[in-house]
């Protein structure tokens, strides 16, 4: 070979050397930070009382993708918006750790279809076990195994919770600064299309499952989807199944014929683990005041999200004008935080910052036992009633 060929030749594999590192080490933390931001909030300074009426409350919110990102979650961070550090800070109990599966690009609220998937280049880059990067199901235990080893690593700052014993063990026998995680899934299309996939989810400790995400799938239509199709034959075998084992149905994402549905099959409390309200902020994703109602009457639970797709905006009143909406609607035993933290979402309200969001209620007139509710009681209530033994 002549020397110049060997020197492009050179500079070739040292490129694509440097590339691969570069996927390898950087580009999930660079996906982590560009889709999860923490935007300013104006920040009041809160009076004791508020500090320490938030510090007595049991906070638990229903909705967290942080697991997809492959984030260390026992670090602070100055991004995004949760890790246990910022949980504990925010007086979180509970959390419900949800697990995103596939997500088509050029994502939207309108239309998706199923045939493009973003998830699967972050497994490779995140280095998970070849079957994750095929298998929407491998994705998802990977997702809880991550939250395990946390739990495992730190069992005085997590544990995975699955049943009642443990959750009232944990809240009544533990320090307060130990957070119960519970796992969950946002989409149908994480059983890969097999209903038995459901018993292997439910032996990983999937405690609450998504009809859809952003596209229709062989169980359940989307709001988002192309067709927005109700529940399938095999989707209302899979509801009877969640129910029969305990697992709550999240109805987030679901188109409205599949909420019509799962209102009419539903034998359980229905859940909705992270939205908005049509009557403040018009969007498909949102519910409606009808919607919020039945919802309520199957014994159920609506989680208030944070991000401006959610609720128009993503300061903390417009949070507050959401939930005072769904309050009046649905009743105050049937409404509790649904953050979307760490979803891909921009908002101002991180777990750390929460007291805010109780100064807020509090400003706007709730009272301390309905603050309480909202802020955490409700979803223990709702996971205490429904957990198996
Ligand atoms: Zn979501």
């Amino acid at each position: 070979m002549t020397t110049p060929v060997k020197r492009i030749l050179q500079i070739f594999w040292g490129l694509l050397l440097l590339a691969i590192i570069i996927f390898f080490t950087y580009l999930p933390t660079f996906v982590d930070k560009q889709f999860n931001v923490l935007l300013e909030m104006e920040a009041p300074t809160l009076p004791d009382s508020v500090k320490a009426f938030h510090s007595s409350l049991r906070a638990a919110d229903m909705h967290d993708d942080i697991l997809l990102w492959g984030r260390d979650l026992t670090e602070k961070h100055d991004y995004g918006h949760t890790d246990l550090p910022r949980l504990r800070a925010g007086n979180i109990r509970l959390q419900v750790f949800s697990v995103v599966t596939k997500t088509p690009s050029g994502i939207n609220y309108q239309s998706n279809n199923a045939e493009t998937d973003q998830i699967t280049l972050l497994m490779i880059a995140q280095m998970a076990p070849v079957k994750a990067w095929y298998s929407l199901t491998e994705r998802a235990l990977y997702q809880a195994n991550r939250l395990r080893e946390t739990a495992a690593g730190f069992p005085g700052q997590l544990a995975v919770v699955s049943d009642r014993k443990s959750l009232n063990n944990l809240l009544n026998n533990s320090s307060p600064d130990k957070i119960a995680g519970v796992l969950a899934i946002e989409g149908m299309h994480a059983l890969d299309g097999k209903l038995e996939n459901l018993e292997v989810l439910d032996r990983a400790g999937y405690r609450m499952i998504g009809l859809a995400h952003f596209f229709d799938n062989a169980f359940a239509g989307s709001a988002h989807g192309e067709e927005k199709y109700g529940l399938t034959e095999l989707g209302k075998q899979a509801f009877r199944e969640m129910e029969k084992r305990h697992i709550l149905i999240d109805l987030a994402h679901a188109s409205p014929r599949a909420i019509e549905d799962a209102l009419e099959l539903a034998t359980r409390p229905l859940v909705v683990s992270h939205t908005g309200v049509k009557e403040n902020c018009d969007s498909p994703r949102n519910l409606s005041d009808d919607q919020l109602r039945r919802i309520a009457a199957t014994g159920g639970l609506i989680g208030i999200g944070f991000w401006s797709g959610a609720v128009c905006d993503s300061d903390v009143e417009s949070v507050v004008d959401a939930m005072l909406h769904a309050v009046e609607i649905a009743g105050i035993d049937h409404v509790a935080l649904g953050s979307d933290w760490d979803g891909a979402t921009r908002e101002e309200i991180s777990a750390d910052r929460l007291p805010w969001l109780t100064a807020a209620l509090l400003n706007r007139g709730m009272s301390k036992d309905d603050v309480r509710k909202i802020m955490g009681e409700n979803l223990i209530r709702l996971l205490l009633a429904t957990l198996p033994e």
